[in-house]
């Protein structure tokens, strides 16, 4: 649950692992003045806040070995940090850790079109590498919505999602290899061939929230461009309306690059600061589709839509196929985070995911949710894959807001998993959502997925207290720990 937490008083002596750090990575590389160390004590997911005792920089993967053997031999917990952009409190320090943040390692170290592949250090940026290839027709699938400012070592550590990966797959479908710093500070390469037998290690560290070790090198899939893309925006009276063209669409045999919702608190909102004037501000509900492919393929798939959002009593449908035009409706859904931070002083996102046929009663139910504990709700999500962002708007200066709207998106996870869904589409479960773990895995089931940190992590020092709902594992003690777990209590009120 959310909490701020004061600055660490240590009862560490620092100065020995100040030097060390130093003498491995450079003065420029080290940081550890408190007023500087500030910028570092929150990711997207800011009503957590813990300052690390100290910040690292790296350029190279044997400076993140350097420091992270330092913390192996000197028993120091430490946290990876991208951009830290995530929204669930990944790269959240923890108190007395070593924060080894990735924004130096920002080159695109090879481009091999010939082979659709691109390999990148960590730091570089989501949209960097479509940037990079673009030139030549290809791109980068995974997009997102943060891509302008997201490094690829995150979303490999989150397997991040967007628009496109409806149709594409998330981030773990296109890394093909890794170069890794283990938690003991070894550097190891896993996939970056062929199809090869044996155990999938690279499918196992996407995901794993920088509780495996460290990414330095990525490489990862080319796709080539579509030679046509076109965008339907359809506007309807009501969500259910929306969401069952959602679902016949992907019944029909259709699947869009992206399909996204937006409802009426959202479409208004985005007006009111963005002013697209494209979304029409009586509209319960709108789908913004995007199809791709050869041109007669996407024309008659579009024509299929079309009809489709029609018989579903879709009021108008608008087809943009040039670029400016898809932009345009592109631009409003591109927005609608930062219209929230408009509209209220804090919102709160949550991340979670239902079977597409389910959502119109889910939705119905966020609402009746959200008017039961006295929040305004916005949804805005990736409807094709069924993965929803309730935003919750609320004030965290008033005292008790911010646990209302915790609990209340707590009880809409709940309603994800009831409806037999998960409690995290692409956001990872990081600080903020390791209590509910136990909501959709059994003991067992965590149990098998802590035996396979330990193996990567005996020590428990790479981002310790992410993910699990107790640190460690080990039958017995561990089932203790979790009854022991204020945080596990919660779970028993599912
Ligand atoms: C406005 C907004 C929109 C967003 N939209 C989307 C969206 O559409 N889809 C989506 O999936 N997410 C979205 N996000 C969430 C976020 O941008 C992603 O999770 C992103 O992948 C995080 O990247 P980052 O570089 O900021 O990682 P950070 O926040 O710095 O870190 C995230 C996690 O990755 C770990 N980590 C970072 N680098 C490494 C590394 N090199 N090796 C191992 N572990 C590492 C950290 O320890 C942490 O656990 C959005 C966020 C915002 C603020």
């Amino acid at each position: 649950m959310g909490a701020t937490l004061n600055p660490p008083i240590s009862r560490r002596n620092w100065r020995p692992i100040v030097r060390q750090l130093t003498k491995a990575l450079g003065k420029d590389s080290v940081i550890q003045r408190q007023e500087e160390l500030l910028v570092y004590e929150c990711d997207g997911l800011t009503s957590y806040r813990q300052r690390p005792a100290i910040v690292v920089l790296p350029c190279t993967t044997a400076e993140v070995a350097a420091a992270v053997e330092i913390c192996d031999r000197n028993q120091i917990p430490f946290v990876a940090r991208g951009a830290g952009t995530g929204l669930s409190g990944g790269a959240l320090p923890i108190e007395d850790c070593v924060l080894i943040v990735t924004a130096r390692m920002n080159r695109i170290l090879q481009v091999d079109l010939v082979n659709q592949r691109v390999t990148v250090q960590p730091g570089v940026i989501n949209n960097w590498v479509t940037q990079a290839v673009s030139g030549a027709g290809f791109y980068y699938a995974p997009d997102p919505s943060s891509q302008s400012v997201c490094s690829v070592g995150g979303n490999v550590a989150e397997n991040s999602g967007g628009v496109h990966c409806l149709k594409y797959g998330v981030t773990t479908n296109h890394v093909l290899g890794l170069k890794l710093v283990l938690p003991d500070g070894q550097i190891v390469e896993v996939g970056g061939g062929p199809e090869r037998p044996g155990y999938d290690l690279t499918g196992l560290f996407v995901g794993s929230e920088g509780t495996l070790g460290i990414a330095t090198e990525i490489t990862l899939n080319l796709l080539k461009a579509p030679e046509a893309i076109h965008v339907l925006l359809a506007d309807f009276t009501s969500v259910e309306a929306a969401g069952a063209t959602v679902s016949d669409i992907i019944s029909a045999g259709i699947i869009p690059a992206g399909m996204e919702m937006m409802d009426n608190f959202s479409i208004n909102a985005v007006e009111d600061v963005v002013q697209t004037d494209c979304y029409p501000r009586d509209a319960e509900a709108i789908l913004l589709i995007e199809v791709d492919g050869l041109g007669p393929e996407v024309a008659a798939s579009c024509d299929r839509i079309t009809a489709l959002c029609q018989q579903n009593g879709a009021r108008h449908v608008t087809t943009a196929t040039q670029p400016e035009d898809r932009l345009r409706l592109w631009k409003g859904r591109k927005a609608a985070f930062a219209a929230m931070g408009k509209l209220s002083p804090d919102y709160y996102v949550q991340d979670g995911v239902i079977p597409r046929t389910q959502l119109p009663h889910v939705l119905k139910q966020i609402a009746a949710l959200g008017e039961h504990h006295g929040y305004r709700v916005a949804n805005v999500f990736h409807a094709g894959d069924g993965n929803l962002h309730p935003l919750i708007l609320y004030n965290n200066a008033i005292p008790g807001q911010l646990e209302a709207v915790e609990a209340l998106g707590g009880d809409i996870l709940k309603l994800c998993v009831q409806v037999g869904g998960s409690i995290s589409g692409e956001h990872g479960i990081g600080a903020d959502k390791r209590c509910y773990m136990s909501a959709m895995f059994s003991a067992a089931d965590l149990e098998t997925m802590q035996w396979v940190r330990q193996a990567f992590n005996p020590q428990g020092l790479a981002n310790p207290t992410k993910l699990f709902p107790t640190p460690r594992t080990c039958g017995e003690a561990g089932r203790a720990a979790v009854a022991a777990t204020p945080e596990f209590a919660e779970i028993d009120r599912f």
